[in-house]
């Protein structure tokens, strides 16, 4: 990159928010696995949409790719930048404004660099509720949370980031601003523009700020840790469940005895809920607005009735917030723990809920039969029909051999999520990681589709290049 752009981009956002070293850059080049590196020319860090706005259209002008980046704890190398050091990392880090609260519109207004918690607290100071929880809220930005349209653990109430949104400003890669904050719950003029965004990875401009949905808070909650004996079950338990307790369920997450063993072996203080219970169990969140609900005598009553029908074998209610916020650690920490315990073959797959059975019993004959001992770690949000499906080989010294053939793996576990009406992607993204396995599962039609579209709105393909879509022709299987 020229010397001349680089002192373009100090005099929009000042000297020392334009870092250059390679010490300076360190942080924002790797993700959060450590599985991606990169190189940048350089990383920026615009102080409002102005100034983004200013770079975006200094970059284009000397055909510099920019890469934007949030809290950067992606999981699919989407922040990352590539290797040949040709871009510009922006960071929406310092965008960390609450802009508007409208308590009787319901609505929160804020800045892309907004942290998930930070925008968490925003809507409790006003006796709201922002639904999205990921593992990683602390961290991860809501500018990243709408690129990558991510899940987490509420969506089965209130539905992916996508459904929280009512609109967003974004600053297009020539840098033209798209001032689409609007506070709307009913606009049909059209096109929506804004969902061309969500779930883009910042591959079509970059997000500035968002208008977001606020939902009652919540003052009652029961949680639960069941033991189920097997995943078919756990799916009837969600809809009996469901019949007894309505909307009031709010989270239900499976986690297989191996996940909740690495949580047990890694993460300091974390204890079993059920000693010498089966392979599966589920944490159930049960929550309501209103203070005087019964919540726990609702979950007990429905659980009891899941014992009777074989449902469930056995049950840890929590008796206090602390004791839910312990039952919660050990779902939360389940990657943290897959982390510390090394790599793994990581998959993020849904399928529909009712063949969630159906897809870990196959998936798991199909892979032992060509991989003997693989260690099958599968939890997730089975009520979204999500599972983190990650495989690796108990014994460390055999894991290189089995991770050199994640082609063979992904062909497995993909062509069957496929077979069964599923997706490749369910809420981490495609980023580096999946670019290439899009080509083999989406159809000629999508694909130059999702082209055609990054053609219209990136014409010279600088925003977040090699991300995404795959290169060359469609659908070569
Ligand atoms: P980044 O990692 O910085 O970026 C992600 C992508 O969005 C990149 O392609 C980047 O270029 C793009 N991007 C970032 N900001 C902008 C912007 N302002 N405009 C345009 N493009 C932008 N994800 C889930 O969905 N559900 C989970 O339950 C979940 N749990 C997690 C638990 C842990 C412990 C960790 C580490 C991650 C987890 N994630 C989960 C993944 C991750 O936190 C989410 O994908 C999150 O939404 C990423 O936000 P971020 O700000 O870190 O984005």
């Amino acid at each position: 990159m020229s010397s001349e752009l680089i002192a373009r981009l100090r005099g929009i956002v000042g000297d020392c928010h334009v870092l250059d070293s390679a010490a300076e850059m360190a942080p924002y080049l790797s993700d959060w696995r450590g599985r991606y590196h990169g190189l940048a020319c350089a990383v920026v860090r615009p102080g409002d949409t102005n100034e983004v706005a200013a770079v975006v259209a200094a970059c284009a002008e000397a055909g510099v790719p920019m890469v934007p980046q949030g809290g950067n704890t992606g999981l699919c190398g989407g922040a990352t930048p590539l290797a040949d050091g040709a871009g510009v990392v922006i960071s929406l880090a310092r965008m960390h404004r609450i802009l508007a609260v409208d308590a009787d519109n319901d609505t929160l207004t804020v800045q892309a660099g907004c942290t998930l918690a930070t925008v968490q607290e925003a809507a409790a100071a006003v006796e709201r509720l922002f639904p999205l929880a990921l593992a990683s809220e602390g961290s991860c930005m809501i500018g990243g949370n709408l690129s990558t349209n991510a899940g987490g653990v509420q969506v089965l109430r209130y539905g992916n980031t996508r459904e929280l949104v009512l609109g967003l400003e974004v600053v297009l890669p020539d840098g033209r601003v798209w001032d689409g904050l609007r506070g709307l719950r009913k606009d049909n003029t059209g096109y929506d523009l804004k969902q061309l965004f969500i779930g883009a990875e910042g591959t079509l401009g970059i997000i500035t700020a968002a208008v977001l949905k606020l939902f009652p808070a919540i003052r009652s909650r029961a949680t639960a840790w069941v033991s189920v004996p097997n995943p078919g079950a756990a799916v009837r338990l969600l809809g009996l469940l469901r019949a007894q307790c309505g909307e009031r369920v709010s989270a239900f997450e499976i986690v297989g005895r191996s996940a909740l063993a690495l949580v047990l072996k890694h993460i300091p203080g974390a204890r079993d809920p059920l000693p010498g219970a089966g392979d599966w169990a589920v944490l159930i969140e049960l929550s309501d607005p209103a203070v005087e609900a019964a919540l726990s005598v609702q979950l007990e009553s429905a659980l009891g009735m899941a014992c009777d029908r074989g449902l469930a074998t056995d049950a840890a209610l929590a008796a206090s917030a602390a004791q839910a916020t312990a039952l919660w650690a050990l779902r939360e920490n389940i990657s943290e723990a897959q982390r510390i315990e090394g790599i793994s073959i990581k998959h993020d797959v849904s399928v529909p809920v009712s063949r969630i059975p159906e897809f870990l019993a196959r998936a798991g004959d199909m892979l032992a039969e060509r991989w003997p001992d693989v260690r099958v770690v599968a939890f997730g949000h089975i009520g979204d029909g999500n599972l983190h499906y990650n495989l690796s080989k108990p014994i460390a010294g055999d894991n290189p051999d089995f991770i050199a053939r994640t082609p063979e793996v992904n062909r497995v576990v993909h062509d069957l999520v496929t077979m069964l009406g599923g997706s490749i992607s369910a809420e981490h993204g495609l980023g580096q990681l999946k670019r290439d396995e899009l080509a083999l599962y989406k159809s000629p039609v999508e694909l130059e589709l999702m082209r055609s579209i990054k053609r219209a709105v990136d014409p010279r393909g600088l925003m977040n290049p090699g991300k995404v879509l795959p290169e060359g022709s469609a659908n070569p299987r």
